[in-house]
């Protein structure tokens, strides 16, 4: 089963249709179904590793000063409690608790599924990020998950790797500042080619404008990790671009052939290929 890294933007991305909610739904169309969704997000940021093991997870809308429509939006997907046991299987030797009633399916999360599997049909389970633990962790922590995608099982990771709420500028609709810029171009030559040192992007000149919270960036270690143990066709890049100055909103795949706007897949995209764009969209 292929996985991916999605840089999730805007909560509004969740009504919209755009060049970036269109690459997701392809990348939606271009997967096997699989048997269960395990996801990732920069928004279930915690002091534990967990993961959510309730049979109906209520959809979160974790957000406020938005439209009321936002806070509308279902995705009433099942969970599926036994993925959770799974789960704390494959990672032996790190704790993983089963949240029952706690957490459910936030908006990191359903603001992408609703364009890749806008059904809701096949079971999600989301993994939290524990605040506690240093980037190696969570490289190591992704790795430990790669029997999984084995086992039927899409592993998505959404955050965005560039995340400063701070410097947004509304007026940039689609343009990123030049520290943006150079840091998420070298994050990319980085999950191309040594997604093993994703996490060394802690020492760029612009990790601290780009990354002054890490947990839009950690969800992105989650896919080196899977990168780094993956002997199938690497990472490419499912689409690109920037949101108002100082949001990247680049996109991973694992192990997918580059996909074209019809879904029907193209031709593959080794790691060391570069200039990375030969899967935007
Ligand atoms: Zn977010």
């Amino acid at each position: 089963m292929p996985a991916a890294f999605i840089g999730h933007g805007n909560p509004m991305n969740a009504l919209e249709v755009n060049r970036y909610t269109a690459a997701w739904r392809v990348f939606g169309e271009s997967v096997p179904r699989p048997r269960a969704i395990l996801v990732i997000s920069a928004h279930w940021y915690t002091n534990a590793t967990a993961v959510t093991a309730m049979p109906r997870p209520r959809t979160i809308h974790d957000f406020y000063g938005f439209p009321e429509e936002l806070f509308e939006v279902q995705y009433p997907a099942p969970g599926l409690p036994d993925l959770a046991a799974e789960v704390s299987d494959v990672v032996h030797l790190t704790w993983v608790g089963a949240d029952i009633d706690s957490w459910g399916i936030d908006h990191g999360t359903w603001s992408v599924l609703t364009h890749a599997f806008p059904d809701a049909s096949i079971p999600v389970v989301q993994l939290s990020i524990n605040a506690d633990k240093p980037l190696d962790y969570h490289i190591e922590l992704g790795a430990k998950l790669a029997p999984l995608r084995r086992r039927g099982v899409l592993i998505i990771a959404s955050g965005n790797v560039v995340h400063n709420l701070r410097g947004m500028d509304w007026k940039l609709t689609d343009d990123g500042y030049d520290w943006a810029q150079r840091f998420d171009e070298d994050a990319k030559v980085r999950m191309l080619t040594d997604p093993s040192g994703f996490a060394s992007l802690d020492a760029h000149r612009d990790y601290r404008s780009a990354v002054p919270t890490p947990d839009h960036f950690i969800p992105a270690l989650y896919l080196a990790g899977l990168a780094a143990t993956a002997d199938d066709p690497g990472t490419s890049v499912l689409v690109d671009g920037y949101a108002y100055g100082s949001l990247s909103m680049t996109a991973y795949t694992l192990g997918l052939s580059c996909p074209d706007a019809a879904g029907e897949g193209g031709s593959p995209q080794p790691p060391e290929s570069l200039p990375p764009d030969g899967c935007n969209i």
